[in-house]
């Protein structure tokens, strides 16, 4: 995970902050995820194979999963940038498409 990018939470639009939790659900089954949280409290999470989403206990809630996914890398959420307005920057984490 890349520690200087700026990712806003999607419902506050607050800078999120990495942190390491346990995901019983992952398509990839491994369950320690370096994964961005927001810290207004909300519980909102971002990594980069999951999109936005919430936990459930240690669940991914599939009703809170909030996937973009980016047309320039497949496979690849996007994250919320930056808003100026009622522009939404959406990237993903990869070099080059975050600039
Ligand atoms: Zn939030
Ligand atoms: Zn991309």
């Amino acid at each position: 995970m890349r520690p200087d990018l700026t990712v806003l939470c999607d419902q506050h639009l607050r800078p999120m902050k990495i942190s390491v939790v346990f995901i019983e659900n992952t398509p990839s089954g491994q369950n320690w995820n370096e994964v961005y949280v927001c810290d207004s409290g909300c519980g909102r999470k971002y990594h980069p194979q999951f999109g936005y989403f919430q936990l459930d206990g240690f669940r991914i809630q599939e009703a809170s999963q909030s996937r973009r996914d980016c047309p320039r890398h497949s496979g690849q959420a996007q994250y919320l940038r930056s808003q100026t307005g009622e522009n939404r920057d959406w990237v993903c984490t990869e070099a080059g498409c975050a600039g």
